[in-house]
């Protein structure tokens, strides 16, 4: 039988829907919640990014500012527009869009950002937070990855997880939310011997490693739940990390590329923003 399709768009419209409510509900007590994109230099897919997470924002009351600094930026220009926005006190949220120019420092961006504000979940206090299973703001692919997970309805404690990829933005945190849900999880890399045979034992399998259909249908269990975080642009079009038409036969949920994480990455971005704004009136 094929997969049950773990919609992003409902999903995350439904997500929407209550960020706009909590917004509405914080207006009426005098705050609107704001998120300033600071976006340096011309990357074209950064451009679309930031759109539509402004777009995200209209939909849903928050206030969004762009800065847009030249490509030629300097760290320390970077770092000072980083600290006005850490002092102004109607920018709840704060989000640095990577790739940044080769010349500056990605690592010193994000740690400039006053981790309360930091609705990306980037830095490295967020990070070690979530390590430590400490509150804090969480990375919004992963935990729109967990959200998506719950919503299949499937029980998690004492299953077996595999999470393909270990970057700081993706794989790591989504292994660390998973064992939080009590799963027993592998984390594999490009080292990783045998990758087939690790994802086939995976009643959870994520795939965030960034090559077009890497997983096909033969490397995963019966009846598993399957998140695609990839996205990648294969001769205009954009392709999941996961062989969708293959995959779909054998899984039990799969999340689709596009429609699938990508937008609930935004939609928890969006909730990473009011709740940093609720968390002012706390
Ligand atoms: P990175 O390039 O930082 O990490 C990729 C990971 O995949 C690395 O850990 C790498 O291993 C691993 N890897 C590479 N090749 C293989 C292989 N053949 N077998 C097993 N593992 C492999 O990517 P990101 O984590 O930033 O992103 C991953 C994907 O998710 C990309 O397609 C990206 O565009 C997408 N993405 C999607 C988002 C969304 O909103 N849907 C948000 C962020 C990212 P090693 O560490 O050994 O190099």
């Amino acid at each position: 039988m094929a997969a049950q399709i773990l919609d992003g768009k409902v999903m995350s419209n439904e997500i929407k829907a209550e960020v706009a409510r909590r917004v509405a509900a914080l207006k009426e007590r005098g705050v609107t919640p704001g998120l300033a994109v600071i976006l340096v230099g011309e990357d074209p897919a950064s451009q679309i990014y930031v759109r539509n997470k402004g777009i995200g924002c209209e939909q849903t009351g928050i206030r969004s500012v762009t800065i847009r600094m030249p490509e030629e930026t300097t760290q320390e220009e970077l770092t000072r527009q980083i600290g006005q926005l850490n002092d102004d006190p109607t920018i709840h949220g704060i989000l640095v869009q990577l790739p940044l120019p080769k010349q500056l420092d990605e690592a010193a961006a994000l740690a400039a950002i006053t981790p309360e504000k930091d609705v990306d979940g980037f830095h490295i206090e967020n990070a070690g937070r979530l390590l430590n299973g400490l509150p804090g703001v969480v990375a919004c692919t992963p935990k729109g990855a967990l959200e998506m997970i719950r919503r299949s309805g499937v029980s998690l404690s004492g299953k077996e997880a595999v999470v393909v990829g270990r970057s700081n933005i993706v794989g790591k945190p989504m292994a660390m939310l998973l064992l939080r849900e009590n799963c027993t999880v592998t984390i594999c890399h490009s080292r990783t011997k045998d990758l087939a045979a690790q994802t086939r034992r995976a009643d959870i399998l994520v795939a965030a490693v960034g090559k077009a259909h890497m997983i096909t249908a033969d490397m995963v269990k019966p009846g598993a739940v399957v998140i695609d975080v990839g996205i990648n642009r294969v001769d205009g079009k954009v392709l999941g990390d996961v062989d969708f038409d293959s995959v779909k036969e054998v899984a039990g949920w799969i999340t689709p590329v596009p429609g699938g994480v990508g937008r609930m990455t935004i939609a928890m971005l969006l909730q990473n923003t009011v709740e940093a704004a609720e968390r002012t009136l706390a």
